[in-house]
């Protein structure tokens, strides 16, 4: 950060925040907080560095870019593991998630480079340049649960389009972030891409200061207060948020396939993914057969701290998150559900931060764990009499992120046709072909991300025009 010149020096009060390792509560090291009243001055920094980067054209910001990921791809292994001790997620994993944002670099600036090169429209009259330009200063807020990924598929397509970046990473893992941004710009100019420690407050204060662009991933009520936030100037915003996504398995349906789809969907990163699976709807007439299926895969899954070799399913982030999976599974027991492996609430609910895996049974929709997110290890399976009482079901929510159907191919795609998530698999999970983009409907998103019209949200669009007869 640049020296504060032209203002009276700010009295700064010098905060740690400690991260922690979910899976055993000890320090995994510490980080100094931002302070609040430095942001602008940041923000102004930004601004500044903004000007020759957004001058550079698509491809000389590319080759920057690229230049970093020999680099970052020698630090994945050391920059992974830090990931799991931060996260609790199994190393494979975190050492995988790092990996892909070092080496996906290069297919994501290509793909960026060729959905932001200026386009030509022309009619009888008129050629009309169709420009994608920089915003200017861009704000990226992520969460903990990817917490690579997540600052990957903000951070990159923003300094592609030629704005500089403030990326505040979640308050839980703000060491891995630290690590790979530190990389980053060894090859970056300075104050391209900036850092700001801290959690909500930091956030906020983030949101207001005089930025162009919020790209928040997160949850629904934090994406609603930047939403509102932002309207007071006109801010520009993307909103990744959250989901409750229902799973839906038709009379035909290959059910050990579907039953392995829902266990790892249901249980990848201990729940604690925005796409999980949360709602499972099963036709009557199968429904006995796929749960026993899901219970023996549920079983058959190693729960335990990430750095242990073979464990598939790791703890939850933090106790907060662990007593509100918990509550809501206790509220649905109480309610009538039916544990049929897991546990019952938090008198049975695991060691330290972690919760065992869970499948419920005589779920209804009064159930708050039906309607609102768990983000935890717990599938919930509930029959219905027909597709349609399934997609009645399915589409009874304000979330709209992705969800899946799962049964003979023709008619699983006819019944995604009536689901009103913005992602939708059929026997699969959701994530499409190269160029989909990321993508939540209703109160799950705002904007989106990734594929060529996810990129160009990054930019400014013009327009220059001029008549032909002027050739
Ligand atoms: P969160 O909303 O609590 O925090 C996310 C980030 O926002 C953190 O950096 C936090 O410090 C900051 N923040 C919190 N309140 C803020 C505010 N009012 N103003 C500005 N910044 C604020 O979310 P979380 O617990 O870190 O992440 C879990 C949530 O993220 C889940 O709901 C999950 O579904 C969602 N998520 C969505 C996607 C997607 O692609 N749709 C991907 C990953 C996670």
């Amino acid at each position: 950060m640049s020296p504060v010149s032209s203002e009276p020096a700010l009295t700064l009060t010098p905060q740690t925040l400690v991260s922690m390792n979910p899976a055993d509560g000890e320090p995994v090291g510490e980080i100094p907080v931002t302070p609040a009243e430095l942001i602008p001055q940041m923000v102004r920094d930004a601004r500044l560095a903004q000007r020759s980067w957004g001058a550079m054209t698509l491809e000389q910001r590319a080759e920057i870019l690229k230049s970093a990921v020999p680099r970052l791809s020698e630090e994945a292994s050391r920059i992974g593991e830090l990931l799991t001790r931060e996260m609790g997620k199994p190393k494979p994993q975190g050492v995988g998630e790092a990996t892909y944002c070092a080496k996906g670099i290069t297919d994501e600036v290509d793909a960026i480079v060729e959905a932001l090169r200026s386009e030509t429209l022309e009619d009888q009259s008129l050629r009309t340049t169709l420009r994608f330009d920089p915003f200017g200063v861009v704000a990226a807020i992520t969460p903990w649960n990817f917490p690579l990924l997540m600052v990957f598929q903000s951070v990159i397509p923003a300094l592609m389009a030629g704005n500089t970046v403030l990326l505040k990473p979640s308050e839980e893992t703000p060491l891995v972030a630290r690590e790979w941004v530190a990389v980053l710009n060894e090859f970056l100019p300075a104050n391209v891409m900036q850092l700001v420690i801290g959690d909500e407050r930091q956030g906020r204060a983030l949101v207001q200061a005089p930025i162009d662009l919020v790209v928040f991933t997160g949850s629904r009520e934090a994406g609603k207060h930047i939403l509102k936030e932002a309207s007071g100037s006109l801010k520009r915003v993307i909103l990744e948020l959250g989901g409750k996504d229902p799973m839906i398995v038709l009379e035909g349906a290959d059910l050990d396939a579907a039953a392995a789809f829902a266990a790892r969907n249901s249980f990848r990163n201990a729940g604690q993914v925005c796409v999980s699976t949360e709602r499972i709807y099963v036709d009557d007439s199968i429904v006995e057969d796929f749960t026993m299926k899901l219970v023996e895969k549920a079983t058959e899954m190693k729960l335990g701290p990430g750095m242990d070799p073979g464990v598939e399913v790791g703890p939850m982030i933090n106790r907060g998150q662990k007593d509100h999976v918990l509550r809501q599974v206790e509220a649905a027991v109480r309610e009538g559900a039916r544990v049929l492996v897991g546990c019952h609430g938090p008198e049975d609910g695991g060691e330290g931060n972690f919760v065992p895996l869970t499948v419920l049974a005589d779920v209804t929709h009064d159930m708050e764990i039906m309607r609102e997110e768990t983000f935890g290890p717990v599938a919930c399976v509930m029959p219905v009499r027909s597709a349609d009482d399934a997609v009645r079901l399915a589409n009874d929510t304000r979330f709209g992120l992705a969800a899946c159907v799962w049964g003979d191919a023709e008619k699983a795609e006819e019944v995604a046709g009536k689901l009103t998530a913005g992602m939708i698999g059929v026997n699969q999970g959701c994530g499409g072909a190269d160029g989909s983009p990321w993508v939540g409907a209703m109160e799950s998103g705002y904007g989106w991300h990734g594929g060529r019209y996810g990129h160009r949200q990054f930019c400014q669009v013009r327009t220059i025009s001029r008549a032909k007869s002027s050739d």
